[in-house]
């Protein structure tokens, strides 16, 4: 077996890939198109560019993503050194200064003799060990040999992403389980009803609410299957009130009656811990979603973990395509690592470009392949990835929902640090047993507190 590893795209997931394999100690071609050629949405000549916010989110260990960039730091992240290097004043988030950051990744792949840099398109899936990290704009004949191999219907080319709430924040009394026309009280669907006044005063939220302005690589033309809902909205009341929030077949069992409108809620996750709100696909801003949906009775205080959008995003539907080492099951000597692979956010698709580095290196050495703890934050995308439970698979940040439910009784404001300590314990074990060392200062584990 060649033991070359071949990189394809130098994104933030395709520049920790190289780095962690070369760390490992194999050599990488590391191929990226740029600068000969751009994405629509990338504009630098530089690897590792941020093309959007300078964002990496919060900072916090006690939060799902503050948790994932620990783990990264152990596991010698390029992209987390990067980020400390370069960082701006952000409050409790980690902002970096996009230009500096980039260089500085630059000045890691450079420093690294086992890299070698190449600028090319990639048209063809390679025959030898390669991770594909060619991110959510993947060019050229790549995308098409992609959908080749998975067959075309698992390779997506948008997001329609429906806002994700947490179960424990629904207001149940005013939820019902049932399914349409099933036994009331019981079913899979989490109900949200609305009476006729509550009904107006959404739908008249909706059609006025502030949407985002769409790229221009971005086509106006939605699938007729999964129309945003203010889209649909605009068409007449009657087209929601027969479409996605119809109530018939769905009483409720606290009236007897069947309300005017329904929300209905489907479990997101094998622990059913979070739900989405069905066909409710949108391009409002995150501002107007807070909003307007907060005007569906049951979920004014819910926690929305992951807002809804859409747009242009190319993502493999990873549980039915990718192995638990994210190798497409097709061809087991590719790894797919980034916003391809199903994961969502600069963070994770960094994240995700280590684990396939380390892995890619394993198989090229010929050892076994590392999986780590559904309890961590890295875990918890893995987990995401293989999570045959959702039908219609969308990409995900991260959140403590991925995570298994902690044991026992957590009062709410404790749970973030519950999960951090949690994570980071087992995530630990897991890189001694797996004879990697840590890479950086191990963080301290937030207090047990009562
Ligand atoms: C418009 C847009 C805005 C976004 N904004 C944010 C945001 O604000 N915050 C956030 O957390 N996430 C954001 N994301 C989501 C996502 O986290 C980023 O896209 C992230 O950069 C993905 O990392 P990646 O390494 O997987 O891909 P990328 O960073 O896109 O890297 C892919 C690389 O592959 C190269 N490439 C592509 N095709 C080929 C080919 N065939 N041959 C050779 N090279 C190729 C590209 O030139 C590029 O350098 C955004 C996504 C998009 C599309």
């Amino acid at each position: 077996m060649s033991q070359e590893l071949l990189v394809i795209g130098g994104g933030l997931a395709g520049c920790e890939a190289a780095l962690a394999a070369a760390r490992s100690g194999v050599s990488v071609r590391l191929v990226d198109m740029k600068p000969a050629e751009f994405s629509p949405a990338h504009h630098s000549p530089r690897l590792g560019e941020l093309v959007c916010s300078n964002s990496l989110r919060s900072d916090a260990i006690t939060s799902a993503v503050g948790l994932l960039k620990a783990e990264m730091t152990l596991l010698g992240s390029a992209v987390m050194q990067a980020a400390r290097a370069t960082a701006v004043g952000a409050g409790k988030a980690l902002a970096v200064d996009r230009e500096a950051f980039a260089g500085h990744l630059e000045g890691q792949i450079a420093a690294q003799p086992l890299i070698s840099r190449e600028t090319a398109r990639v048209d063809e899936l390679p025959r030898d060990v390669a991770v594909l990290a060619t991110g959510p704009l993947t060019a050229g004949a790549l995308a098409e040999e992609l959908a080749k191999i998975t067959s075309s219907n698992h390779l997506l080319f948008y997001d329609a992403i429906a806002p994700i709430v947490s179960l424990e924040s629904v207001d149940m009394q005013r939820a019902y389980w049932g399914d349409r026309y099933g036994e009331p009280g019981q079913g899979d669907y989490l109900n949200c009803p609305l009476s006729r006044e509550e009904w107006g005063e959404f739908y008249s939220a909706l059609i006025s609410a502030e949407q985002v302005p769409l790229k221009d690589f971005e086509s106006p033309k939605f699938f007729e299957g999964c129309l945003p809902i203010e889209v649909m909205a605009a068409r007449g009341e009657k087209t929601l009130l027969f479409g996605p929030m119809k109530p018939v077949g769905l009483e409720d069992p606290a009236t007897g009656k069947r309300p005017h409108a329904v929300v209905q809620l489907r479990k997101e996750n094998a622990e059913g811990s979070l739900l989405n709100l069905v066909g409710f696909q949108t391009k409002l801003t995150y501002k107007s979603q807070d909003l307007v949906f907060r005007k569906i009775p049951a979920l004014a205080r819910a926690e929305f973990v992951r807002w809804g959008s859409i747009h242009r995003n190319t993502f493999l539907d990873a549980p039915r395509v990718l192995d638990p080492h994210q190798r497409l099951k097709a061809a087991p000597h590719l790894f797919v690592a980034g916003q391809l692979s199903g994961v969502e956010g600069y963070v994770e698709s960094a994240a995700m470009g280590i684990l396939c580095g380390v892995n890619a290196a394993n198989l090229l050495h010929a050892r076994p392949l590392l999986t780590p703890p559904p309890t961590s934050a890295l875990g918890g995308l893995v987990t995401h990835l293989q999570n045959t439970a959702t039908k219609s698979f969308q990409p995900s940040n991260i959140n403590f929902g991925l995570l298994p439910p902690l044991e026992g009784r957590v009062f709410k404001r404790l749970r973030g640090a519950a999960q951090a300590r949690r994570g980071l314990s087992d995530f630990l074990a897991w890189m001694e047993a797996s004879s990697l060392a840590p890479a950086g200062e191990i963080p301290e584990l937030p207090e047990e507190t009562t």
